[in-house]
């Protein structure tokens, strides 16, 4: 689950991290509230009014401005919350922005000394170790950076046991080439932050640019976090800045009804039981010419009402040209799902324009065929797994 800026700066402050101090704002009156609260707080008289949704380069985009009075923050919250944010990261249509971060103008003006870092912490899984990365080229394209000069950026791999050492911190804030005083808040600012990393359940915190003021402070003006879906259970806090207007509508949906659906980019709507055979039956539909339109996952209990519920969320996606159903039973017997498949077919109409080709192996492999074959549907069955696959060719042309 990603997280909006603001949100992530929240976590950030609470586990300790320096952040560019802020408030959210939903109108330009709120802003213009939010801005005069800063100036009592910190005494910043110029404000940054940044875009909240979730997609990188808001900066590119123009999501991110400069306010120098009151009059100024007014009039860009205005022009900036309602319009479509169209960033690197966002489709051509963009991104509707509902709210804006009012936040105090950290960088001094005219100042050299201030430096922009990256530093990430998440999972690398080629070694099933979290990791920091990092580098001294920050606040603009860190994949351009990878691409054109990897060696200016650095990792710092993390033994689980032990967390973050001390002389890992340091070894990081040197190689940021920094002394003194900054050096000693860089230690500080990555060890809170590995901390919230761990401790917030998170998958990823992207921290682009760490800041480095000319009196040396370093903090976050910026903050990407995704916290795992799987421990949403054991972080109820974090679970309710769920933004579902920045989500994908069918996801939000299926995850409603207990569906483990993801959406893709292809034409070919799959419904399977069971992740591993959900990957196998992508490559099946790729072998045939295809592309998935989705991964969706019916679970164990693959009944009328499954089936039904599954088919709803496939064709609202209106790039589904055909649906491929495999499902394999073990636990569930063939001749139920078929039975569910015509049910549901029978139950949705006309809601069904597209072919369905339906693979059932295992129990009652046979009596299913003939279920879908009897049933005057224009449904294919399949028992093997090529039949399927040759039948997607061919109802694709
Ligand atoms: P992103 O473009 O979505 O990554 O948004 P960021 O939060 O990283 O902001 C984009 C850029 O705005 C940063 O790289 C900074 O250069 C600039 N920026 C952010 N905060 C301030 C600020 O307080 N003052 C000024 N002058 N610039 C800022
Ligand atoms: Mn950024």
């Amino acid at each position: 689950m990603n997280l909006h800026e603001y949100q992530g700066k929240e976590i950030l402050a609470s586990f300790g991290v320096r952040i560019q101090r802020g408030i959210v704002a939903r109108n330009a009156k709120e802003a213009v509230d939010a801005a005069k609260q800063l100036t009592q707080e910190t005494g910043t008289g110029w404000h940054v009014i940044k875009a909240q949704v979730h997609a990188g380069g808001r900066g590119k985009g123009g999501g991110v401005k400069l306010a120098k009075n009151l009059k100024e923050v007014e009039e860009l919250a205005g022009s900036i919350i309602g319009m479509n944010l169209i960033t690197p990261q966002t489709s051509a249509e963009g991104k509707k922005v509902h709210q804006v971060l009012i936040a105090e103008d950290v960088y001094y003006p005219g100042d050299s000394e201030t430096n922009e870092f990256y530093m990430s912490v998440l999972l690398n899984r080629g070694t099933g170790r979290n990791m920091v990365m990092y580098s001294t080229e920050g606040g603009m394209d860190i994949e351009e950076v990878a691409e054109k000069t990897p060696h200016l950026i650095f990792t710092e791999e993390i033994d689980p046991g032990l967390g973050l050492l001390p002389f890992q911190a340091r070894r990081i804030a040197f190689n940021l080439g920094l002394s003194g005083t900054a050096f000693k808040e860089m230690v500080k600012f990555v060890t809170a932050l590995y901390k919230a990393y761990e401790q917030s359940d998170a998958s990823l915190f992207e921290i682009n640019p760490v800041l480095k003021t000319s009196d040396d402070k370093i903090m976050a003006v910026d903050a990407k976090v995704s916290i795992d879906d799987n421990a949403l259970y054991r972080r109820k806090v974090y679970a309710e800045m769920r933004d579902l207007r920045e989500e994908n509508p069918i996801e939000v949906e299926a995850r409603e009804v207990g569906l483990n659906y993801v959406d893709l980019d292809g034409n070919v709507g799959c419904m399977v039981n069971g992740a591993g055979l959900a990957m196998a039956t992508m490559d099946l539909i790729k072998m045939a010419g295809g592309e998935p339109a989705n991964f969706l996952d019916v679970g164990g209990t693959a009944d009328a009402k499954r089936v039904e519920e599954a088919f709803r969320i496939i064709l609202k996606d209106p790039n589904v040209k055909a649906i491929l159903i495999n499902i394999f039973g073990g636990i569930v017997r063939c001749d139920r799902v078929a039975q569910g498949v015509v049910d549901a077919y029978k139950n949705m109409g006309d809601a069904i324009q597209v072919p369905i080709i339906v693979r059932l192996q295992g129990t009652n492999a046979e009596l299913a065929k003939e279920i879908i074959d009897n049933s005057g549907l224009a449904v294919h069955s399949a028992v093997q797994f090529q039949e399927a696959a040759d039948k997607v060719k061919e109802v694709l042309g």
